[in-house]
């Protein structure tokens, strides 16, 4: 196990673009320093999930008017999974996790996420989760907005095509039917809104260090990670 040289809990913001690997990149070194893992995602997703469920999406299209009239009822919360090794989430008692990942969440999911409303409250909750430190959280906005002041801010990147790639496998492998070029065009498109949202789009805070994990094995990013932990 690593520790930093004041062996302190601190807080690690993980952002960056859809499908640079920041869940498994933040719960290997939330493992390795015995801190807790916090997807940021999952939580859009399950709010997506529960907004679709829930009458909120017309053909695609959101009624934003309603998604925030329905936020009271949306119950969200994380288990610990010791299959995992990480925490599952459920929404209203319901494990969702089987549900939040599959490709229709995600085109609709940077919609939900451009809500200020939505934003607002799990924000608000991500930042109860983080308070008392030692955690890894990944999202897009957790070192510019959740946690500006976190001791370590991480932001990944990779190539387009290396991303799609990696997530096709993951779909496949869960049986999931999905063409190469539908998961290619929903990257692009959620790059492209999550960037250019109005509240608090996906954007490098200017203290965070850039890992580009294109061509690296997880054990080399977890070298990397020992070398950047070091000097915190
Ligand atoms: O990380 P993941 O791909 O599961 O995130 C799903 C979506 O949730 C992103 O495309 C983005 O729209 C939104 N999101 C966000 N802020 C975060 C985490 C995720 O807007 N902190």
């Amino acid at each position: 196990m690593s520790t930093n040289p004041n062996n302190k809990k601190i807080v690690i913001a993980v952002d960056g673009f859809s499908s640079c690997g920041k869940s498994t990149f933040a719960k290997m070194v939330a493992a390795r320093l015995g801190y807790i893992f916090i997807d940021t995602g999952a939580m859009y997703r399950a709010v997506t999930l529960y907004a679709l469920e829930h009458g909120a999406f017309t053909n695609g299209i959101l009624n934003e008017e309603m998604l925030v009239g329905m936020l009271d009822d949306i119950h969200i919360d994380f288990r610990f999974n010791p299959e995992r090794g990480a925490s599952d989430i459920y929404v209203g008692g319901e494990w969702v996790e089987g549900k939040i990942r599959t490709i229709e969440v995600s085109n609709l999911v940077s919609a939900v996420s451009a809500v200020g409303e939505v934003r607002k409250r799990l924000v608000a909750m991500q930042q109860r989760m983080g308070r008392d430190k030692g955690v890894v959280m990944d999202g897009r906005d957790i070192g510019t907005v959740v946690f500006p002041d976190a001791e370590l801010k991480i932001f990944m990147t990779a190539d387009p095509e290396v991303r799609a790639e990696r997530r096709y496998l993951e779909l496949s492998a869960k049986g999931e039917e999905v063409s190469r070029e539908e998961i290619v065009e929903n990257i692009r498109q959620r790059d492209h809104l999550d960037q250019n949202r109005a509240i608090s789009p996906l954007r490098k805070a200017d203290d965070a260090v850039v890992l580009d994990n294109g061509g690296m094995t997880l054990e080399e990013e977890m070298e990397w990670f020992d070398k950047v932990f070091a000097s915190v």
